[in-house]
């Protein structure tokens, strides 16, 4: 696919860097993904697959594009692991910013982890805090029902 097919949003960094016009370590790139390394990482090869037409949310992505960024994220996690030696990953959306989504550009974080890294996803916290009093769960089983 050459630069002028792919549909871009104006201040739109992750449009920027499929297009060409900011730089990034690109790891790959097929017809409608791009990969990168993340410039912060949370380990070392950190990825982020993009879908190449811009789409802010999981909300604005047909699930062809869905499809095509997960197939690519499961190639560039067989990849880091073979280059790393890691085993683990985490495959994380952060959808909206309640969720921590900064880049209004939909990514995929592909993250490497190992036994000893210092990455703390705290669920175990979250999950004394959020625990369903009795009958509970059915009301929100029930809500959630009423809309699939
Ligand atoms: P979010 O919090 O939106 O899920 O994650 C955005 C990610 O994009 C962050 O992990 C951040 O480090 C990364 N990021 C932001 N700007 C750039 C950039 O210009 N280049 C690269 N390679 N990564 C970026
Ligand atoms: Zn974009």
């Amino acid at each position: 696919m050459i630069n002028d097919e792919v549909s871009t949003m104006d201040n739109c960094i992750f449009c920027k860097i499929v297009a060409g016009q900011i730089p990034s370590a690109k790891v790959y790139e097929d017809h409608e993904t791009f990969a990168f390394l993340d410039i912060a990482p949370a380990n070392k090869g950190h990825c982020l697959v993009v879908p190449k037409k811009h789409m802010a949310t999981v909300e604005e992505a047909a699930p062809e594009a869905l499809a095509a960024m997960m197939r690519a994220a499961k190639k560039v996690a067989r990849a880091i692991s073979s280059a790393q030696g890691n085993t683990a990953y985490n495959i994380v959306v952060n959808n909206g910013r309640e969720a921590g989504q900064i880049v209004f550009h939909l990514h995929l974080h592909v993250i490497p982890r190992y036994a000893d890294d210092e990455l703390v996803i705290d669920w175990e916290r979250a999950k004394r805090r959020a625990k369903y009093a009795s009958g509970e769960i059915e009301q929100v089983r029930l809500a959630i029902g009423k809309f699939l």
